[in-house]
């Protein structure tokens, strides 16, 4: 007898929310493609639920009221503490939810409710030291700046890493004083649900975070459309993200955008391979290549070419993909639809000659049901190939050579987004030189993603987007700057 799925409510208000006509989506296991839950389907109506939820929390008249507006940045922190060690304390419950969810690797799915604690335990230590500053100004003047809160931010989060990117997003703006509406991808909701839940018994007043679940086109836009929303921060493709930003522009809310990538990792003659190598690969499979900052490009000097290309080979084709819970090189993509678009990719790639040099393969046991893709290595792609410059989003990797310092940074830079980059060189001028021409976010020099980087500004150039999530940074972008001139003589 197949049990019946779970029902998730939306949350609001700090309390579980039923679905209004909207009625219901069924969530999928990638990993087997059994329907294990269902989530309520937002619509503009519960939206506008979320966004007066928050706006009372924001406005209200005082903390005893529950007012997270008149929260003190100190009592803001001690709120955040609360959850991180909620969220520690209850990480591997949110790691099963998360990794049946999209079926990423345990491992992974238990390194990325880490990272939504620690994000709330830095913002939490960071609330209380955000502040203005006093300017020079004309005699008989004092003049400063105030950073004051948005009011209530919308909070538009993707499928890929939804607790991570959840934690940067929400954890930021809650510190800096402004109460949230939040729209998961339909496609990964769960951990947030629970994370939420686990922030109603911290203190964290009713209102100042909501969850809104459901489709992109209806509660995603209508969030973005809301004219209640004064500021909105987007993580995801690029289409979505300029329609994001068209809408929030008919009522002149500001956005921060995260819009992916095409991150090159260049690899001069004289890197040090047995340092590179894992890391090259690493950076393509985890999450099955679902990631923003994958490094999706590899550019190899000449005369190590083949050499790298070899080595390169040999571990693509240890590779193996199986579901989540057997915790193996990668999981399954995360629906029939990702599963489809890269299949599409690597369909193009042979008719068109494009070398295959290399793939992994998929675990004998693995459900036939799953969302499963084997790791491919594609070998000479021209840069102007739209497999060397398009988000591919899976794991496929293309290998291209280059010449010269100058032919490097010309292919780098040469796609239209501009999110991260890896050098790999032992010379120390040209370390220097690369970091500032490559056109990037972010640019590591003999090591990529340095972890994770809670405490590093992220975000990009170009169609990857604009504004700065990640770091102190972010808080910067969740609040505005007020300048206060009092002339006293
Ligand atoms: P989308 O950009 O469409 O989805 C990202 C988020 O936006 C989801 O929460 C989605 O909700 C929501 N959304 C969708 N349409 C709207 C809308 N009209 N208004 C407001 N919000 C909306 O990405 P996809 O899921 O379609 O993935 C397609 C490709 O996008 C991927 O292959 C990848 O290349 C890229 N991508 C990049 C990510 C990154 O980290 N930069 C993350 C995810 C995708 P819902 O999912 O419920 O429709």
């Amino acid at each position: 007898m197949t049990a019946t799925p779970k029902r998730y409510a939306h949350f609001i208000d700090n309390r579980a929310a039923e679905a209004g006509d909207g009625g219901t989506i069924p969530v999928m296991d990638p990993s087997t493609g059994e329907i294990f839950a269902e989530i309520a389907r937002g619509s503009a109506a519960e939206i506008n639920r979320a966004v007066t939820s928050a706006r009372l929390a924001y406005d209200g008249a005082s903390v005893a009221d529950g007012a997270w507006g008149r929260f003190s940045a100190l009592e803001r922190g001690r709120v955040l503490r609360r959850w991180a060690d909620a969220v520690d304390a209850h990480a591997e419950e949110l790691a099963q939810l998360e990794s049946r969810d999209t079926g990423k690797p345990l491992r992974q799915a238990r390194a990325d409710a880490a990272a939504l604690a620690r994000y709330f335990e830095f913002y939490s230590g960071a609330a209380d030291k955000l502040h203005g500053q006093t300017l020079p100004y004309q005699a008989g003047y004092t003049v400063f700046t105030v950073r004051e809160p948005h009011g209530v931010t919308g909070h538009i989060i993707p499928w890929n890493y939804p607790m991570q990117i959840f934690g940067r997003s929400v954890g930021a703006a809650l510190a800096a004083g402004n109460a949230c509406v939040v729209k998961p991808a339909e496609d990964a909701c769960l951990s947030l649900l629970r994370a939420a839940e686990l922030a109603a018994g911290c203190g964290l007043p009713a209102g100042a975070l909501n969850i809104v679940t459901g489709l992109g086109p209806e509660a995603g836009q209508a969030l973005a459309e809301h004219p209640g929303i004064d500021h909105i921060s987007f993580t995801g493709s690029t289409v979505t993200g300029k329609r994001v930003a068209q809408a929030a522009a008919e009522h002149h809310c500001p956005v921060t955008l995260e819009l992916g990538g095409k991150s090159p990792q260049i690899v001069f003659a004289d890197a040090d391979l047995e340092t590179a190598l894992p890391v090259l690969v690493n950076a393509i499979i985890q999450n099955a290549g679902q990631t923003c900052s994958a490094g999706s490009r590899v550019l190899v000097e000449r005369p190590i070419y083949d050499a790298v290309l070899e080595r390169l080979a040999e571990k693509f084709r240890a590779l193996v993909a199986g579901p989540a819970s057997a915790d193996l090189d990668l999981g399954p993509l995360i629906s029939p639809r990702q599963l489809q678009r890269v299949g599409a990719y690597l369909h193009e790639a042979r008719a068109q000659q494009i070398h295959v040099l290399a793939q992994g393969s998929i675990a004998s046991d693995a459900p036939a049901g799953g969302c499963y893709q084997v790791p491919v290595l594609l070998a000479d792609v021209p840069a102007g190939h739209r497999l060397a410059q398009e988000e591919i989003f899976g794991p496929v990797l293309a290998v291209t050579p280059f010449t010269s310092e100058v032919d490097a940074v010309r292919i780098a830079n040469g796609t239209p987004y501009g999110l991260i980059a890896g050098v790999w060189t032992g010379d120390g001028a040209r370390q220097m030189r690369l970091a500032r021409v490559l056109r990037a976010g972010q640019v590591f020099i003999n090591n990529y993603g340095a972890g994770g980087g809670v405490e590093l500004p992220f975000g990009g150039v170009k169609a990857s987007g604009y504004g700065r999530e990640k770091g102190f940074e972010a808080l910067y972008g969740f609040t505005t700057l007020k300048t206060v001139a009092v002339r006293h003589g």
